[in-house]
C-alpha cells in the first residue's frame, strides 16, 4: 500500500507551504528559512526542491518520526548561530554550502542530524512564537 498516490488535501498543501516557507531553506533560490522563494518558476510560489523537502518533513512529523533522545541532546547542545552567519555560507550562485568544517565549527556532527539548521537558528526563529 502506497500513500504516495493519495491525492493531497488542501489542508496538507497549506501545511507543506507553511513548512517550506517558515522552516526550510531553499537551495534553488538560496533563500533562508522564513523568506519566500525569489525564483520559484512559472506557476509556482515555492521551488519544487523546497516543496519536496517540506513535504518529507511533514510526512515524517505525521508518521510520528521522533528524534532519539541522543539526537535531541545533540541539537539542544548546539550553539545559537545568527542568520548572518548562516548567510555567510552562501555560494556565488546564491545557494548555501555548509562544509563539513563549517558544521564542525558549530559543533554539528556529520552527517548533520535532522533539524540542525533550525536548532542553530532557534533564537532567530523566535523560540516563543512556536508555543502560541
Ligand atoms: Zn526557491
Amino acid at each position: 500500500m502506497s500513500s504516495r498516490k493519495r491525492p493531497i488535501s488542501l489542508e496538507d498543501m497549506q501545511k507543506i507551504a507553511a513548512e517550506a516557507t517558515e522552516r526550510q531553506p531553499c537551495q534553488d533560490c538560496g533563500t533562508a528559512p522564513g523568506a519566500p522563494c525569489t525564483q520559484p518558476g512559472r506557476g509556482r510560489s515555492i521551488c519544487k526542491s523546497r516543496w519536496i523537502a517540506a513535504a518529507i518533513a511533514i510526512r515524517q512529523q505525521a508518521r510520528g518520526t521522533r528524534r532519539t533522545p541522543e539526537q535531541e541532546a545533540i541539537l539542544a547542545a548546539l550553539p545559537r548561530v545568527s542568520r548572518e552567519e548562516i548567510e555567510a555560507c552562501r555560494t556565488p550562485a546564491g545557494g548555501y554550502s555548509f562544509t563539513r568544517a563549517r558544521l564542525a565549527a558549530w559543533g554539528v556532527p556529520y552527517p548533520p542530524p535532522a533539524g540542525w539548521l533550525q536548532a542553530l537558528l532557534r533564537d532567530e526563529d523566535g523560540a516563543d512564537a512556536r508555543h502560541q
